[in-house]
């Protein structure tokens, strides 16, 4: 059972992903499409970066207005489109500034220059004894300074050696935070709910408790939404389910509306002002087409109430998976559209995902033991109650055998 599709991917592209057997061609809405003609229904929507659904049509019509109009021309020259992505973005996540970079790995670098040059200028920390703290079980991207504070042996195997300052502390109890700054500590990086690390939600009032730690010792709180904004998990940002506003937040993914990388740090005046001509950049970061895009994707889930719709389609899913009673479930977490079923580890979270492919629902596990459920924030309850019962049927199955 060969596909060409697949053994072209699998002789001229590097082997840094073991995607599932099917090649997808179309996709339209929660729904995609393989080149046999069968449909799917995609419950991942690319780690959450298709909250819009697949070709949302407002967003394909600016896309190929903008193409048509102008696309590249870097940071070189102002643009029509620019200021005014940036203004809206800002106006709604409530920062004074924003800086536009295209990938989540590339605007969390972003954060850390920015934290480490606020920590010399403004804090007062000595010429190169800055300090970064991230938390166990962390994924911010794969540079090799973000892969210098992963937990995940395999991340970093190979990889070495890596930028030191960086520190890692246990997630989920701020009293760690609290041991771990020192005086030349810039800031806390930290994940609202951990996505890539199986969608672990930590204990209510942590991202509080941190944000008071953080203002006590003056360290920068930056939490990074790119998973997690945009309304995924029922809030705009998911910080706001502990009701702080960070000292900056890292955004990507669903900002670039499923079609284009569009990511920003967004932060204070104070922060964002350590950046002078010449210091940073990025050749299309912040380009017109996806400022274009980027706006035309926040417009949509203010006016489609993305937000609103996670938390309700989210708690009703949550209900659908918890009424699933099998020795095969060891949890069902998460928040709005963005759950982790923790799967026993006697069965293979990975042998699921191969049986729901079969049954035209696409997902993938993480970490061999979670199947992670983020679809579409379009999604409706029909879709929903019919994927949960397929799922209830495939885990029977898996039951048996
Ligand atoms: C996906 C992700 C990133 C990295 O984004 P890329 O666009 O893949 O570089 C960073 N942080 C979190 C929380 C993510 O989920």
């Amino acid at each position: 059972m060969t596909n060409p599709c697949i053994d072209r991917e699998l002789s001229y592209g590097a082997c840094n992903y073991d995607p599932l057997p099917v090649v997808l061609v179309r996709g339209e809405g929660v729904y995609v499409w393989d080149d046999a003609g069968n449909r799917y229904i995609d419950m991942m929507s690319a780690y959450s970066a298709v909250s819009h659904g697949h070709c949302h049509p407002k967003l394909v019509k600016v896309l190929c207005e903008q193409a048509a109009a102008l696309n590249i021309v870097s940071r070189a020259f102002y643009t029509d489109k620019l200021g005014l992505f940036l203004q809206r973005v800002c106006e709604l996540t409530g920062y004074e500034k924003a800086l536009p970079m295209n990938t989540g790995a590339e605007a969390v670098e972003t954060a850390l220059k920015a934290a480490r040059k606020w920590a010399y200028t403004v804090k007062g920390v000595p010429k190169d004894q800055a300090e970064i703290i991230a938390c166990a079980g962390n994924f911010h991207g794969r540079t090799i300074t973000i892969v210098g504070m992963s937990t995940v042996p395999q991340y970093k195997a190979g990889f070495g050696p890596f930028p030191p300052g960086l520190k890692v502390i246990p997630y989920g109890d701020a009293s760690e935070l609290d041991k771990a700054i020192t005086p030349n500590t810039a800031a806390f990086l930290v994940e609202p709910i951990k996505g890539e690390g199986g969608i672990v939600v930590p204990p209510a009032g942590y991202l509080k408790a941190c944000a008071e730690i953080c203002q006590k010792h003056r360290v920068l709180m930056i939490c990074d939404e790119i998973q997690t904004g945009l309304g995924r998990t029922g809030k705009l940002l998911a910080c706001q389910h502990d009701g702080i506003q960070p000292d900056g937040i890292v955004l990507g993914k669903a900002l670039g509306g499923g079609i284009l990388p569009v990511s920003l740090f967004l932060s204070r005046r104070e922060v964002m002002d350590v950046f002078t001509p010449g210091d940073h950049g990025s050749t299309f970061g912040g380009n017109p087409l996806a400022a274009a895009v980027g706006s035309a994707a926040l417009d949509i889930l203010v006016s489609e109430k993305f937000s609103e719709r996670a938390a309700k389609l989210g708690d009703y899913f949550q209900s659908q998976l918890k009424a699933i009673h099998s020795p095969l479930i060891k949890e069902v977490r998460g928040k709005g559209l963005l759950i982790g079923l923790e799967i026993d580890e006697r069965y293979s979270a990975h042998d699921l995902c191969l049986k729901l492919l079969k049954r035209g629902i696409l997902t993938k596990e993480t970490h061999q033991t979670v199947i992670r459920f983020a679809p579409p924030l379009i999604i409706t309850e029909e879709q929903i109650q019919s994927v949960a019962a397929t799922l209830a049927d495939v885990i029977a199955e898996a039951e048996q055998a």
